[in-house]
């Protein structure tokens, strides 16, 4: 086990990197603490893949220093770093039995024929490949070969840490869930340093206890899943979190706090300061549809909204409302009345966030 540092890492696959553009991680800085559950969390492409190539050293970055406990690994080979990585498609040999592969990353590290039967009726039993320990990998279902290629990655106990990349994309929906909790047993059980990269949020908070959410080649924000969704610190954690995610609406400073297009919302004399020291940046309010209210009666902080749509959700009803030309979401509890084709709708202070060019500002 070990804890991962990042000083000045950044990669481009070019040969000739220029600009920023060029470099599909930019700089990072960044500490996975030992025996932490981590998700990385972001959209296809924005480098997850890469930052867990680095981790493992199947990439030397092309800037920086990975360090394991402070030692600087940059320069060695995945083999000599000790982690075990999992990928998104099944890593396994087909002519081998599931045991034969199992066993296989144990052999390699001279185990005696004891810990490794151990070990192997461990794993195989935590991922109810019993039945097919004896069989050969060749005629397993692709759902079987990835949990077989998942025990491979979390069958030895020494590991610094387990790195698993989207290994859940060819299970059924149903396993899926079932997989993720055992990850989540595991990881309490050897509390191994986890790194699950994943682009989608259930995963991701589900799973992890520190989530890092990335954004085309940087990381945007590192957090519990409660800070994510209670304080995105920039605009693309509030959309890409949550469902549906925040809703944004492009603002001014006014005498009493915020105007957007022709309405004033009264927010308090601290946000009209906030936002007129940055009246040059590009304002944007952002309130998440579980805190915007949609009253049926006006109220001194309310402001008049169309609605568009009402859908009934089970225990919640999703109102999409049109503040002017902004379409706004309302996550309201079954019950509450919202008004017919006009609805009012109140943006808490405490609920409410402004963000400046994207980053959050108050
Ligand atoms: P993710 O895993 O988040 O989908 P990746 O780390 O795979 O993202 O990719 C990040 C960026 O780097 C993308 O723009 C991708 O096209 C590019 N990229 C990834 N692998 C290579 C490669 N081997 N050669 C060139 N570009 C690559
Ligand atoms: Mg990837």
């Amino acid at each position: 086990m070990a804890s991962i540092s990042f000083e000045g890492v950044a990669h481009s696959y070019e040969r000739k990197p220029r600009g920023d553009r060029d470099y599909a991680l930019k700089t990072l800085e960044m500490t996975f603490e030992n025996g932490g559950a981590y998700a990385l969390l972001g959209p296809s492409g924005c480098g997850k893949t890469t930052l867990l190539n680095i981790i493992s050293g199947l990439l030397r970055p092309t800037r920086g220093r990975v360090l394991y406990d402070g030692r600087d690994v940059t320069g060695l080979r995945p083999a000599q770093r000790n982690i075990a990585q999992v990928f998104q498609f099944p890593v396994i040999y087909d002519t081998m039995t599931v045991a034969e592969n199992l066993a296989f990353p144990l052999r390699n590290r001279g185990l005696d024929r004891a810990t490794i039967g151990r070990r192997v009726h461990e794993v195989a039993t935590m991922l109810e490949l019993e039945n097919v320990l004896g069989q050969r990998a060749a005629g397993l279902t692709a759902d079987q070969k990835q949990k077989v290629s998942l025990g491979r990655g979390l069958v030895r106990e020494d590991v610094a840490a387990v790195l698993l990349d989207e290994p859940l994309t060819v299970i059924d929906p149903q396993l899926k869930w079932l997989l993720r909790r055992k990850l989540k047993e595991v990881h309490a059980r050897y509390n191994h340093t986890f790194v699950y990269v994943t682009h989608d949020q259930n995963e991701a908070l589900t799973f992890a206890d520190r989530v890092v959410v990335m954004y085309d080649g940087s990381i945007v924000q590192v957090g519990a899943p409660q800070d994510l969704f209670e304080r995105p610190l920039h605009r693309f954690v509030g959309y890409f979190i949550g469902s549906p995610g925040m809703n944004f609406l492009p603002c001014h400073p006014t005498g009493d706090g915020l105007g957007i297009d022709g309405t004033d919302i009264v927010m308090g004399g601290a946000w009209f300061e906030k936002a007129a020291e940055r009246a040059h940046a590009r304002l944007e309010l952002g309130i998440r549809p579980e805190h915007l209210q949609a009253l049926a009666t006006a109220d001194g902080d309310t402001v008049p909204a169309r609605i568009l749509r009402v859908e009934d959700l089970g225990n919640y009803k999703l109102v999409t409302a049109m503040l002017g030309p902004h379409r706004l979401f309302a996550k309201v509890p079954e019950g509450q009345e919202i008004g017919n084709e006009n609805t009012n709708l109140r943006f808490p202070p405490a609920r409410t966030r402004l963000y400046a060019d994207g980053e959050l500002l108050v």
